[in-house]
């Protein structure tokens, strides 16, 4: 069998796997199905793994040339996908959606984890590269932190790696091309709630009441201030209030309004600015119209920052194999979140973005209830990983 065969079968198996985990999403950390798959189809090859890391999270450990001698472990990395849905209903009507109503992969994970599973099948076989790699499969990107989870449970420590690669498939690139970049490539991603709390009443007689309604709906805007006037706008800052609750009736001035919402920064400097004149605002403004606001601001994951060095492997890999054209070096960060920021800022690590719109087409964005993951960037990113591996792994003494 020619290489070119080989990558073609293992497609062909990845794009079952992939529509399969598709039919069978599962929500973060419990992605118990999919994971016992993953973990039989690396075990079938011959990858020795370790389960239950973070709960659902695995590891499959390849070693070739010396490193399977014994002794030392030579070059190590390690690849990663995750492996859990959405809790959203599916609007596709594809032959393999969901069949768990009310949760979709609408991020392709589906296909994160098929890629993965396609290299390590291709690796496992041809064994062509002298070290070790690692593929961790992480759960509960979407909700909770796998990653930083996995992280805590030691998976650096009980899986040294050099260096750690992710990928993510984007919406707005055209299949096949690769967005490698240096520093920072996705937003940290923190939630807050603010409480206002008044004094309930007869809404005929306002002046007796303390109004949180009135008062919440000043301080949503108030808050808008806060990225406009008071960050340098050369940084970065994402503040939006997505929920606003409270009342009960026409005529019941309430004792309680809520607001929530999610704030977007890609320095450390700028979110502890944004925490603290969030925090600021919306306590004096509360207490400008005789409310009282208590905020809750809950740190989520921090921004995924790409370390040099691994950028430059990842370039080249890419480059060899598609050439330098569908090799990106300018795409944009994104002010969305994502916990391979916990493995990156561990170990030196680079997050890649994998085009997935075939050119004169227009896909769904993630998490849209249409959103399907493109089979046709398996191939790209199979072939990646594998030549990634075989261009990074190699005996230097050879
Ligand atoms: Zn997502
Ligand atoms: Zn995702």
């Amino acid at each position: 069998m020619t290489t070119d065969e080989k990558f073609a079968s293992i497609v062909a198996e990845a794009t079952e796997w992939r529509r399969d985990f598709h039919a069978h999403p599962e929500l973060s950390f419990q992605e118990y199905r999919t994971s016992a798959k993953v973990a039989e189809l690396l075990e079938s090859w011959g990858i020795e793994v370790t389960r239950n890391i973070a709960g659902t999270g695995l590891v499959g450990t390849l070693r070739a040339g010396k490193a399977a001698e014994g002794g030392n472990r030579g070059k190590a990395i390690g690849l990663r996908a995750d492996m859990d849905a959405l809790p959203m209903p599916e609007m596709t009507g594809l032959p393999y959606a969901s069949k768990t109503p009310g949760v979709m992969h609408a991020c392709g994970h589906d296909g994160h984890t098929a890629m993965l599973l396609g290299a390590a099948k291709y690796l496992a076989e041809t064994r062509n590269f002298d070290g070790t790699v690692h593929f961790i499969f992480q759960p509960a990107e979407e909700k909770g932190g796998g990653g930083r989870v996995m992280v805590e449970e030691g998976l650096f420590t009980r899986f040294p790696c050099d260096f750690v690669y992710g990928i993510h498939n984007d919406s707005r690139l055209t299949t096949g091309h690769f967005a490698i970049t240096y520093g920072t490539t996705n937003a940290a991603a923190d939630t807050f709630a603010i409480r206002i709390h008044g004094k309930g009443g007869h809404a005929a007689r306002p002046h007796h009441s303390i109004d949180p309604v009135m008062t919440a709906a000043h301080v949503a805007v108030a808050l808008q201030s806060v990225v406009s006037r008071r960050i340098d706008p050369i940084e970065s800052a994402v503040l939006s209030i997505c929920m606003i609750h409270g009342g009960t009736a026409t005529n019941v001035i309430p004792e309680e309004a809520v607001l929530e919402g999610t704030v977007r920064t890609m320095k450390a400097e700028v979110r502890d600015d944004m925490e603290r004149l969030l925090t600021e605002v919306a306590t004096a403004t509360a207490m400008a119209h005789g409310a009282r606001a208590v905020v809750e601001y809950e740190r989520g994951y921090p921004s995924v920052v790409n370390s040099n060095e691994p950028v430059d492997r990842a370039r080249r890999a890419a480059a060899a194999l598609f050439g330098q054209e569908r090799v990106i070096h300018d795409r944009p960060p994104t002010m969305g979140g994502e916990d391979f920021a916990y493995m990156a800022n561990t170990v030196p690590g680079c997050f890649i973005r994998l085009g997935h719109v075939d050119p004169g087409t227009e896909r769904f964005s993630n998490h849209h209830p249409r959103y399907d993951f493109n089979d046709a960037s398996l191939e790209p990113g199979i072939r990646f990983w594998a030549g990634l591996v075989e261009q990074e792994l190699v005996d230097e003494q050879k």
